[in-house]
């Protein structure tokens, strides 16, 4: 059992004022692995006190500085990849291919935003003026459970890289996985205060940052509706935003696609992160003069598809993270059929052979309409709409009626032709023919979907505001 009774204050591992604790499981086996003392909103006070106090000295740091900061940051975590990717399979049940992928995703952050702060212009002119970029202040941080190490380091990055210092309120369901990070971060030697962690609920901790008046920004990465309400409460000090929310992310199949090639993207894509994923390609639009070949495949590969244990190197789906979200993925099943979309593969309870651990069966349903719910709305889990199109315009059409506009995939045989179709989507990404992963392309999301953007220059926009300084006689 891990005991996590510190949050991380001022440089130091010191006891948080609350005294409330929190039960940390194993997703895998429904075990109770260890537990957490939850901070309040007198630690939120005392770690905002603490990054006021390191503010000044981070924000005349040169770029020089905050590059080396960042490289030791990637160092730290490189040092204790092992470590990071056995707290993520326990805590979290994610299988290996994806906990290899996000413990390298975590250090590259780092290296991703050393390049951006080289290249980036903190001094610039405008007309006759002098114009610095400059950081804001102390930034909060608050970000969700589907991939904890990630969001935490790319949150800190964009703190360091910009000359901002941090307070970090994670989710608390991954507090394991957040100490062992944070220990990785300790090493590098930050300054006392440029990071402060606080673990504790969206309620307590969460709103007490959303709601200090010493926090200048907040970046979030979570639910659109847990957005909206730290949206009105950032208004009362006019805090600065940048919001990483929820999709409904079309797959676009279009008629020439490559099956043998295709699906498993679309499945991929549809799947990652056991569905736990606001990336995800949960709405899989398909040709009609194609449809039950492509419906007819998708049965058979996702029925291939292994779920179980993240040990297993062949597993590809793993347990839902907790059992409240099993239980709504359990509701998005139920609604899909009353909506009256026909279940092609997959449906309620766990899947064979799996009588414990919080697993979803890989589900689909087709005969979905865009006006359904379970098109509309993000459900966060294995669970996959099949809409059919008429030609390339309704499928473009399709996919941009969405309250959403994150990702999109777009599979052709032909590349120019899945380009011409990429340019007419509204998303915050579109990945042709599966593409791998970029870490520096922009990441955010239009319409509901997001607030601004991460990653790179476009990251260190967002976190920096000019002042011009109006010369005489130039
Ligand atoms: P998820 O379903 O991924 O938990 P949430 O949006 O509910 O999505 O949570 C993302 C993060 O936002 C978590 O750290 C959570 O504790 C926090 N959070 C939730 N509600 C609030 C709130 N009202 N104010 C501030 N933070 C919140």
């Amino acid at each position: 059992m891990r005991i996590i009774d510190k949050v991380y204050i001022d440089g130091a591992f010191v006891t948080p004022h609350g005294t409330k604790s929190f039960e940390l499981f194993n997703p895998a086996t429904e075990e109770p692995i260890g537990s957490v003392r939850l901070g309040d909103a007198e630690d939120v006070r005392l770690a905002v006190a603490a990054a006021k106090r390191a503010f000044p000295a981070m924000a005349r740091t040169s770029q020089a500085e905050r590059i080396a900061m960042l490289h030791r940051l990637r160092d730290a975590v490189k040092a204790r990849a092992g470590d990071l990717v056995a707290a993520m399979t326990e805590e979290y049940g994610a299988p290996a291919y994806f906990t290899g992928f996000s413990v390298q995703n975590t250090a590259s952050t780092f290296e991703v935003m050393a390049a951006a702060v080289k290249d980036y212009a903190f001094e610039r002119t405008a007309g006759f003026s002098a114009v610095t970029m400059l950081p804001l202040g102390v930034v909060g941080a608050i970000t969700p459970w589907n991939s904890n190490f990630g969001f935490i380091a790319s949150k800190l990055a964009h703190a360091i890289g910009s000359g901002s210092t941090i307070v970090i309120k994670p989710a608390e369901q991954s507090a394991i996985q957040t100490q062992i990070l944070l220990e990785c971060l300790h090493e590098a030697g930050l300054p006392k205060g440029v990071l402060n962690i606080v673990n504790g609920t969206g309620p307590e901790v969460g709103s007490a940052l959303t709601a200090h008046p010493d926090v200048a920004l907040i970046t979030f990465t979570g639910s659109t509706p847990a957005a909206k309400i730290i949206q009105r409460s950032a208004l009362e000090t006019m805090k600065r935003l940048v919001l990483e929310l929820g999709g409904k992310s079309p797959t676009i199949i279009l008629d020439d696609a490559d099956l043998d090639a295709a699906i498993p993207v679309a499945l991929m894509s549809g799947f990652a992160n056991s569905g736990q994923a606001c990336v995800a390609g949960s709405r899989i639009l398909v040709p009609r003069s194609r449809r039950d070949e492509i419906v007819a495949r998708l049965k058979r590969e996702t029925e291939q598809l292994k779920v179980g244990l993240p040990s297993d190197p062949d597993v590809r789906i793993g347990p839902l993270a907790n059992a409240s979200h099993w239980e709504r993925v359990q509701r998005w099943i139920r609604i899909g059929r009353e909506e009256g979309a026909t279940l092609l593969t997959g449906g309620e309870g766990r899947p064979d052979g799996l009588e414990r651990g919080w697993f979803a069966k890989p589900t689909i349903f087709t005969d979905v309409t865009n006006t359904m719910r379970v098109a509309r709305e993000e459900i966060f889990g294995p669970v996959l709409s099949v809409i059919p199109y008429e030609d390339e315009a309704d499928a473009i059409a399709i996919a941009n009626d969405s309250d959403f506009g994150l990702q999109a995939y777009v599979l052709s045989s032909d590349e120019g032709r899945a380009l011409r179709v990429a340019r007419q989507l509204v998303a915050g990404r579109v990945v042709i023919n599966g593409a791998p992963h970029d870490p520096r392309a922009p990441f955010g999301g239009f319409r509901q979907s997001g607030l601004g953007r991460e990653i790179g220059s476009y990251g260190l926009d967002a976190f920096l505001e000019p002042r011009a300084v109006l010369l005489p006689g130039r």
